[in-house]
């Protein structure tokens, strides 16, 4: 069991590409580093999407929904609906998204709210009490296997932690266009990435992590996958992945990398096509 006065630090995320590490910068490198050379050393900015505006406006209202349970207030989806609205035009107005017309905005705003009742009519009131909702943590990056500090901080925000009997639950949202069989190395920086983190701010060890995605699909279903708590193995891995990372920053070496995201990429056409080895 987790301590009681667990304490999460928050802090206010600094900018600069060697001022700290995060999952989602290591994810991207390991994807492409041409893709995120652009994004993080360039500062190239592609437009937020329709999907992504759902997706924020998801995370949005879970995260007023475990406010609410941390507080033990009332357990009320109807409220969350109801605010609805409000989230959706104040995340319009912090990044605005442009949509094919009017019909398209509305069909995208059902599609958030139908998404969010799906979650609530599948999650019971009585979930366990959550101990960390929508948390920023920053810590060292200290390699567990030798004790070495790479001199960088690691900063990550973690969706929500359950306290249960078995130990704190690490739990992430998404939404998805399609779900499927749980593949855990398709996760596996992210949930080694929230496992550490965790474990270097609170002093306890994780029981287990688990993935909560939406499917946008016609009739909205929600798949819950659950992994075993990490392992030296997993810290090994990730502090392989972070090494690797920390090196092509060094030598400011970003190759591009094919794969299945080159379809959607908004640099395959222009800068990716100029791409020459130096
Ligand atoms: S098209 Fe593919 S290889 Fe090129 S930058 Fe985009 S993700 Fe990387």
């Amino acid at each position: 069991m987790i301590a009681a006065d667990l304490q999460l630090p928050t802090r206010h995320a600094p900018s600069g590409l060697l001022d700290y590490v995060s999952p989602s910068r290591l994810n991207l490198w390991l994807k492409c580093p041409l893709a995120f050379q652009l994004k993080y050393v360039e500062g190239l900015r592609t437009p937020t999407s329709p999907a992504q505006l759902v997706g924020k406006t998801v995370h949005r209202a879970l995260e007023r929904y475990y406010r609410r349970r941390q507080l033990s207030m009332e357990c009320d989806p109807a409220q969350i609906i109801a605010a609805l609205p409000g989230d959706w035009e104040s995340l319009q107005a912090e990044d605005p998204v442009s949509f094919e017309d009017r019909a398209q905005e509305q069909a995208m705003h059902l599609q958030a709210r139908s998404l969010v009742e799906t979650y609530l009519a599948q999650i019971p009131c009585d979930e366990s009490r959550p101990l960390a909702v929508e948390t920023e943590i920053q810590v060292p990056l200290v390699d567990p296997h030798n004790g070495e500090d790479l001199g960088i901080p690691f900063l990550g925000i973690v969706d929500l932690i359950l306290d249960e009997p078995s130990g704190p639950r690490i739990i992430d949202f998404k939404t998805a266009s399609r779900g499927g069989q749980a593949v855990e190395i398709l996760h596996e920086v992210q949930l080694t990435a929230y496992s550490y983190l965790f474990r270097q701010a609170s002093s306890a060890t994780e029981g287990a992590l688990e993935i909560r995605q939406l499917i946008k699909t016609k009739i909205p279903r929600l798949e819950r996958q659950t992994f075993e708590a990490r392992t030296p193995r997993h810290f090994s891995r990730l502090f392989g992945w972070i090494r690797a990372y920390l090196d092509d920053l060094d030598r400011g070496r970003f190759l591009p990398r094919p794969g299945l995201t080159c379809a959607g990429c908004e640099h395959r056409l222009t800068r990716c096509q100029a791409w020459q080895p130096s």
